[in-house]
């Protein structure tokens, strides 16, 4: 049994697979202390246990070859079964892309494409940013650190997205045209939130 927040069907608004229409999994849980602008609170709560078949079984009904594994934070439950349940979809065909804060560790055995997105002042160790394929930061209004952060760790400079942190489109936007300069400038992409530039704080199942 796995602790399912939801699973969808949508487009995928962030990072390297921006645009692209995918399947999410969204597992309960994640490490506190809790991030204060958390976009996900509902990933924080226990959530519905579901067999892995049963969830299988939903994600290829949607017939789409990529699947996001989130959260929460999803490899808390990768020694409780999200292990097992990936190596089928894998079998089946599926892309999975994992996205994670590094919080809870990245496992040696992950059989997926890893971004990696540390939250401001939550920087993850020179292990797990070796575990990761992406480097998705948030940043909010100071990035130095964040900046700083990333050229110490020696993360190759075109596996890096700096993303805006806000949970409406007003406070994504605001912050954007520096994180442009910042990326011009550092040889950086940009990654919008396009889920919330598209329906603000709406739901977009
Ligand atoms: S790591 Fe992600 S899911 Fe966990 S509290 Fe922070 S923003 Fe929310």
């Amino acid at each position: 049994m796995l602790m399912i927040c939801e699973i969808f069907h949508s487009l995928q608004g962030e990072g390297p697979f921006t645009g692209r229409p995918a399947v999410f999994v969204r597992l309960s849980g994640c490490v506190p202390p809790y991030c204060e602008f958390c976009d996900t609170p509902e990933a924080l709560e226990p959530g519905t246990p579901i067999k892995a078949e049963k969830i299988i079984g939903q994600v290829c009904g949607f017939k789409c070859p990529l699947v996001v594994i989130t959260g929460g934070e999803p490899f808390l439950q990768w020694d409780q079964g999200l292990r097992e349940m990936s190596q089928i979809l894998v079998k089946k065909g599926m892309t999975l892309q994992f996205e994670t804060s590094g919080r809870a560790g990245i496992p040696e055995d992950v059989n997926g494409i890893v971004v990696l997105s540390p939250k401001p002042g939550k920087w993850p160790s020179a292990e797990m940013l070796s575990r990761a394929h992406w480097l998705k930061p948030l940043v909010g209004d100071d990035p130095n650190e964040t900046l700083n952060a990333i050229k110490n760790s020696g993360f190759p400079q075109d596996r890096v997205w700096l993303m805006p942190l806000g949970r409406s489109r007003k406070e994504q936007l605001r912050r954007m045209p520096v994180i442009w300069d910042l990326c011009i400038r550092h040889g950086y992409c940009l990654s919008p939130r396009l889920h919330i530039l598209a329906h603000d704080r709406k739901k977009q199942i």
